[in-house]
């Protein structure tokens, strides 16, 4: 699964199982089209209206953060932390995403991350989010988390939070354009007990 995994630059990322799942696309360089697309809130790195349009189909269906709806068209369905839902095959849970002690993310926007169950794995996109609560009791096998810091968790954040939720691999995002270099990516994977894979930046 961990190959199956596309780093689309930033936040931005697709995951190509039986179906084509997409996670906040933005600034995208190709057009292949999406089964599924997931919005995780409404900053403009995440939600992508005209990205969003280049990679709908007829029956693509957009799982998202509820504030964002009013941007969004077609087979759209709003999820709130804690919801369900199973759409093409594919279980999506979204768990909460906020800050703590920061006003980016607040927690009473209900802005969301995702448990992705595909392929007989459970992949962890955690949003924009620092390291919260609900986090420690995340069982996944893949987690995708923020490095960048500022908006986010640090890089040694996400490491702790990863030692301790234990997947078999975790990839790093959201860093090397709004916020954050690779060296945030690096420094995630020194300090990470686990497998760590520092993806490429794919165009398609
Ligand atoms: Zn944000
Ligand atoms: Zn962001």
């Amino acid at each position: 699964m961990l190959e199956k995994i596309k780093w689309l630059g930033h936040s931005s990322v697709k995951i190509e199982a039986e179906k084509i799942i997409y996670i906040d696309p933005w600034k995208l360089k190709s057009n292949q089209k999406a089964d599924l697309i997931l919005i995780s809130h409404s900053h403009g790195d995440h939600l992508s209206p005209a990205d969003i349009k280049k990679i709908q189909k007829e029956d693509t269906v957009i799982l998202a953060a509820s504030d964002t709806l009013s941007q969004l068209s077609g087979d759209v369905r709003p999820l709130k932390p804690g919801e369900q839902v199973t759409v093409h095959g594919v279980t999506v849970e979204a768990v909460p995403a906020y800050n703590i002690g920061k006003l980016y993310h607040p927690k009473a926007n209900n802005w969301i991350g995702f448990l992705i169950t595909v392929g007989g794995k459970r992949i962890y996109y955690s949003g924009d989010s620092d390291v919260i609560p609900e986090m420690k009791a995340i069982k996944a096998d893949i987690l995708i988390l923020p490095v960048g810091g500022t908006y986010t968790m640090t890089a040694k954040e996400a490491a702790e939070i990863a030692n301790l939720i234990r997947p078999e691999a975790a990839i790093p995002i959201h860093y090397g354009d709004v916020i954050g270099t690779l060296d945030d990516a690096t420094k995630f994977q020194d300090l990470c007990k686990i497998h760590v894979e520092i993806k490429p930046i794919v165009s398609a």
